[in-house]
């Protein structure tokens, strides 16, 4: 699936990549030092299911060691290949630069189609790989932690955790050595939503550009936009579901595997998404008009398009065709290098993927932290700050003799528990990455994009840390 039509993924990022490398102004060579991808493995390693021997193929990428530990999801799909790893694993080196998350990046996948596979198998499956990878130190709270990406989710993240911790018993730290857990074992609350809420926060953020809007040829706020949001996984139904039910927008298209659905007056994501838990299609959905064509509903006129699935969706092939005033990149690399540029001429406004997508690896950071630190976000501070509320709020109605508004009163007495720190960490994080990528692109004016921005102010961070080291 990375061979896509234009440029293969992996060509696509790397000539993004050049394309803001050119222009900065950087040391000979260094350009081509951080694009190139450290490491690459690829195990094969047999696992023993139903009386016999089953063979699988993995790969672990570890794109940058700049900043330790390497981080980055796995990916189990029957499409996987090196290339595509190796293009995730540069991707997750940018976008963690962009938000100012302390690693480098890494990514994994397994040639395997969990589908095919029981829970007991996978879960079999599963802890064999955590074994590979840790024999080859490519699992470790300071080395290498992984996360969930497409195929893979909590459950598997917790497996890998507890064979790590069986094979390192000693190891305090063991349980930062992968992230995305249940809350249960070590994970953080909000980590699910993390990267769908993430899309949310930095699309609310365009939206409080006046002049980023007027370029998208779009006016006002989120209420009553029209979005086509493309894969309900994770990722695109969060998204989707935040944007519709607490900004107001419309979803006026789903596309999903089997076709489309559209609807002028918006979908009911939630519904959608349950229909589609029951029947595993969205086709026979009782609102909306079904298009067994889906991928043409990309091409359908609407405020935001939101590729939430696949690389390469967008090519030099259906570019043309776009009619979205925004494309919100949810997935990893969703528009080629090809589509880009067509895109671009076109005047759509892009919310580049190593921004917009970075929500979950930003939350992952939070759970390595709690890991680390082994208290939950709020236990030392919610009932001081809740005091220091109450004494405000006592203050303030001895100040004005009457007492506060009910609702007021309750938000000021209410310390923050671990969600609400998790949330506000992550909205900070996205609004200033942002403005971080705004600032850059307005201050060189051989820059001519927002992608092309991102990509420069991850290479001039990481530039920085490399003019530091001792190579
Ligand atoms: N797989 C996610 C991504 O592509 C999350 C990675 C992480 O949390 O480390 O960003």
């Amino acid at each position: 699936m990375s061979q896509i039509k234009d440029l293969s993924f992996l060509e696509s990022v790397n000539k993004s990549f050049n394309l803001a490398a050119e222009a900065m102004d950087l040391p000979k060579g260094l350009a081509r030092q951080i694009r190139t991808c450290n490491a690459v493995c690829e195990m094969k390693f047999g696992v023993e299911l139903n009386g016999g021997y089953e063979i699988f193929t993995g790969w672990r990428a570890t794109h940058s060691e700049h900043a330790l530990p390497a981080k980055g999801g796995i990916r189990y799909a029957p499409f996987a290949d090196q290339q595509e790893v190796e293009a995730l694993a540069a991707l997750m080196t940018y976008k963690c630069s962009i938000v100012n998350v302390p690693f480098a990046g890494s990514k994994g996948a397994l040639s395997i189609d969990p589908k095919k596979y029981s829970l007991e198998e996978l879960e079999h499956i599963t802890r064999r790989f955590a074994q590979e990878l840790d024999k080859r130190g490519l699992l470790g709270p300071g080395i290498n932690v992984p996360a969930p990406d497409m195929g893979t989710g909590q459950r598997m993240m917790s497996w890998i955790a507890d064979e790590y911790q069986k094979l390192h018993p000693n190891e305090i730290n063991a349980r930062a050595c992968v992230t995305g857990k249940p809350v249960h074992c070590g994970g953080v609350q909000g980590r699910i939503e993390a990267t769908g809420r993430g899309v949310q926060y930095g699309i609310q953020e365009f939206f409080r550009h006046p002049d980023d809007l007027k370029s998208a040829n779009l006016e006002g706020n989120l209420e009553g936009k029209k979005i086509i949001v493309q894969g309900l996984g994770n990722v695109g139904y969060h998204a989707a579901k935040f944007l519709e039910e607490e900004d107001g927008a419309l979803i006026v298209g789903i596309i999903e595997r089997d076709g489309a659905l559209v609807c002028e007056e918006g979908l009911s994501t939630e519904a959608v998404y349950q229909y589609k838990l029951e029947h595993g299609k969205l086709e026979g959905f009782a609102s909306g008009r079904y298009m067994k064509k889906g991928k043409e509903a990309l091409e359908l006129p609407c405020d935001i398009l939101i590729p939430a699935a696949l690389e390469g969706v967008i090519s030099k092939e259906n570019a043309p065709r776009i009619q979205a005033r925004v494309i919100a990149e949810a997935a990893n690399g969703p528009v080629t290098f090809d589509g880009d540029k067509i895109l671009r001429e076109k005047g759509i406004f892009i919310i580049p993927d190593t921004y917009l997508n970075a929500g979950g690896v930003t939350v992952s950071y939070f759970e390595w932290l709690k890991n680390l630190s082994h208290v939950r976000f709020g236990r030392m501070d919610r009932r001081f700050v809740e005091a220091q509320g109450a004494k405000i709020v006592r203050l303030i109605e001895s100040g004005i003799d009457k007492p506060l508004d009910p609702k007021a009163k309750a938000d000021l007495l209410k310390g923050p528990d671990e969600l609400t720190l998790v949330r506000s960490g992550l909205e900070d994080t996205m609004c200033e990455g942002y403005q971080e990528i705004k600032e850059i692109h307005s201050s060189n004016p051989k820059i001519k994009d927002r992608r092309t921005a991102a990509f420069a102010l991850a290479i001039r961070k990481i530039a920085d840390i490399y003019d530091s080291m001792y190579l």
